[in-house]
């Protein structure tokens, strides 16, 4: 039968050319990865045949064997695993089946122009078997899957697309041909193959074969024998070794192995646990976040093996969402060889291993932060947002994460652990003070923090969505209470005496002014006073108690639920030019139209400097026009500096 041609997926040619032109300096990477995809394919058979034990013949052993043709410039890694269909070698290897691919290619490509360092970026995700053409300009895939008569064989250049047609192939399982390029034939040499295998892929837990004759001393003439193989592997998994027969490089090139990744980890954690249950894991904390880390459709979870054999991959009952960034394996003694991803939501023994992985990953994160503060820091960049949500989600943890979070501290402009807030808060503070804003620059410039400043209080600007509610469960830490610096309560202690001579007394303020005011703003805000916490700007707007704080007023909003408006307190800053001249307007013609127009306009603009939306843009514009106008005529009339 003729074959028949296929183009590949728009995003397939866009992965061929990133990863030809960013990794050719790390060519060698290709064996590693074409062993890993082998030895998956081994698990995923293995663990078929237990359903169905016809799919494995009695003895046959599942093996990988790589084989260097030095005659025909040509390297196989062949493996008798699950095997692919026709469509599956269509779909497998023409196309690319992340969610949200197409825009992180599209920001790997605007990074390539801008000159980043692609192969850290590309990293994020397993280049896979396209890295094949690194070293070779042609590659054919035979593959014949379990269960089926039938092989077929793909065969593509790597330019436009590939073509497949059947093919003969004596046993279920895949083997992959790779045609190397001129220049890179270095791959066909024994030493040079073992070297890697023994490098990348020692603690594959398959036999990795390899011919025992060194090449060049070939059969005797006319002998057609396939070359003897040896294993050239320890084939035993490595997390069932004891951690101190492991080194840290194995520990790295098996994390490689399993993410596909790309960077070392940042950090892992190997555990056995003995007794009622048995089980071993090895957890890995990846150093930077992988691009769907958010995509509510992508899968996260650790990989789950039952007394050594494969059984899921991403198994999400493992490990919780909010520490959903956590790579690896784990291996239990106790469950049953055909657990389904149904049974095992309610399985004791899933949920004894999902605790120790909190725990001991909360440990590893634990020792980071102490031991290695920059690498901690690191981790916090792409991870914390998500290791907050556990604080909301299982308060139960609160007492070791409330030693992990971190927040932007307004003084220092750095991040900052609580107990570090703690350490330098001055004898007279005792609170811990934060804001939640909409952004960092927002938070960093919010009127609400004047005074507390002045009163030489550090404030720790939350600016997460998730801060909002992770923040409910941090209540308060090592007996201090935490208080938002825009609650309506706000006092600053003894500072507040301090530094309190620049503010007006209650009983200075004139008469009936402020409920002159509140009639004015009636609808907008539910009451007009003085403020104690400004200093330069003229006006705030507090929460009263119980009300719903503004970000998370927005984020309902965002979901289109239905959220009365929250009515606050406008407080003025009754020693500001701004407000003075309002007030001496006020007392000329009280509670007239212009001094309306000023009102409203400082009623908005405090609404713009929280980051919240003002009710009508168009007739704040309007509103600011008119009065700036009055502004410019009186500045033209007065006479010049
Ligand atoms: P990844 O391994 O990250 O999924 P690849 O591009 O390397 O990405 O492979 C795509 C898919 O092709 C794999 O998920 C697997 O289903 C299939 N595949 C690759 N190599 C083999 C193999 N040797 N045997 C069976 N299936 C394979």
């Amino acid at each position: 039968m003729q074959p028949t041609h296929h183009p590949f997926q728009a995003e397939v040619s866009q992965v061929l050319s990133l990863v030809i032109h960013s990794l050719y300096s790390n060519k060698e990477i290709f064996l590693r990865e074409l062993v890993s995809n082998a030895s998956d394919a081994l698990d995923k058979r293995r663990f078929a045949a237990l359903q169905d034990p016809t799919l494995l013949n009695d003895g046959e052993q599942l093996e990988i064997r790589i084989i260097p043709d030095p005659d025909a410039g040509t390297l196989t890694i062949w493996d008798n695993g699950v095997g692919m269909s026709e469509e599956e070698l269509k779909k497998n290897l023409g196309t690319i089946a992340w969610s949200g691919s197409r825009e992180f290619l599209d920001k790997l490509k605007a990074a390539q122009s801008a000159g980043s360092d692609l192969p850290r970026l590309i990293g994020q995700f397993g280049v896979g078997f396209y890295s094949s053409y690194l070293v070779a300009d042609r590659v054919s895939v035979t593959s014949r899957a379990a269960g089926s008569e039938q092989a077929f064989s793909w065969e593509s250049t790597g330019e436009d697309g590939f073509s497949i047609a059947p093919a003969e192939r004596a046993s279920v399982g895949t083997s992959v041909v790779l045609h190397l390029k001129s220049d890179q034939r270095e791959y066909v040499e024994n030493g040079r193959l073992r070297q890697l295998v023994q490098h990348y892929s020692d603690y594959v837990a398959h036999p990795i074969l390899l011919p025992k004759v060194e090449l060049g001393e070939k059969p005797a003439e006319g002998a057609e024998r396939p070359p003897e193989l040896e294993a050239v592997n320890r084939a035993s998994a490595l997390w069932q070794r004891s951690p101190k027969d492991v080194t840290k490089e194995q520990y790295v090139e098996f994390y490689k192995h399993l993410t596909h990744e790309w960077e070392e980890p940042l950090g892992y954690r190997h555990f056995q646990i003995e007794g009622a249950q048995m089980f071993t894991g090895l957890l890995f904390l990846p150093s930077r976040a992988p691009f769907d880390l958010f995509d509510p459709e992508a899968h996260h979870g650790l990989r789950l093996h039952v007394r050594r054999v494969f059984v899921m991959q991403d198994c999400e009952d493992l490990v919780p969402r909010w520490l959903r960034f956590m790579r690896g394996v784990v291996d239990s003694e106790d469950l049953p060889l055909n657990v389904s991803r149904e049974t095992l939501q309610d399985s004791r023994i899933i949920k004894a291993m999902k605790k120790q992985v909190v725990h001991q990953s909360l440990e590893l994160l634990g020792e980071i932060a102490g031991e290695r503060k920059d690498d901690y820091l690191k981790f916090w960049e792409h991870f914390g947002v998500v290791l907050k949500e556990g604080l909301y989600f299982e308060p139960e943890h609160k007492e070791k994460l409330e030693k992990l979070v971190r927040f932007e501290s307004s003084a220092k402009g750095a991040l900052l652990s609580l107990d570090e807030y703690v350490a330098e808060m001055p004898a007279e503070q005792s609170a811990i003070y934060y804001l939640i804003g909409p952004s960092q620059k927002a938070a960093a410039s919010s009127p609400h923090l004047e005074r507390v400043r002045k009163a030489g209080f550090d404030v720790l600007l939350l600016t997460d969505a998730v801060d909002s509610f992770a923040i409910t469960a941090l209540s308060e830490y090592a007996g201090k209470p935490l208080i938002s610096v825009t609650a309506a309560d706000l006092k600053l202690d003894k500072a507040e005496e301090k530094s309190d001579e620049s503010e007006t007394k209650p009983e200075e303020v004139k008469a009936g002014l402020l409920e002159r005011f509140r009639d004015i703003l009636k609808g907008k805000v539910v009451e007009v006073r003085a403020s104690k916490r400004l200093l330069d700007s003229p006006a705030c707007l507090v929460q009263p108690e119980g009300a719903l704080p503004p970000h998370i007023e927005r984020l309902l909003r965002q979901q289109k639920r239905d959220v009365p408006s929250a009515r606050r307190i406008l407080e003025l800053n009754l020693t500001h030019p701004l407000v003075k001249s309002v007030t001496e307007l006020d007392e000329r013609e009280p509670g007239s139209e212009r001094v309306r127009e000023w009102l409203e306009l400082l009623h908005d603009q405090a609404l713009l400097a929280e980051g919240s939306p003002i009710e009508d843009p168009a007739g704040f514009a309007k509103n600011l026009t008119r009065l700036l106008t009055r502004a410019a005529e009186r500045e033209l009339s007065a006479p010049s500096a």
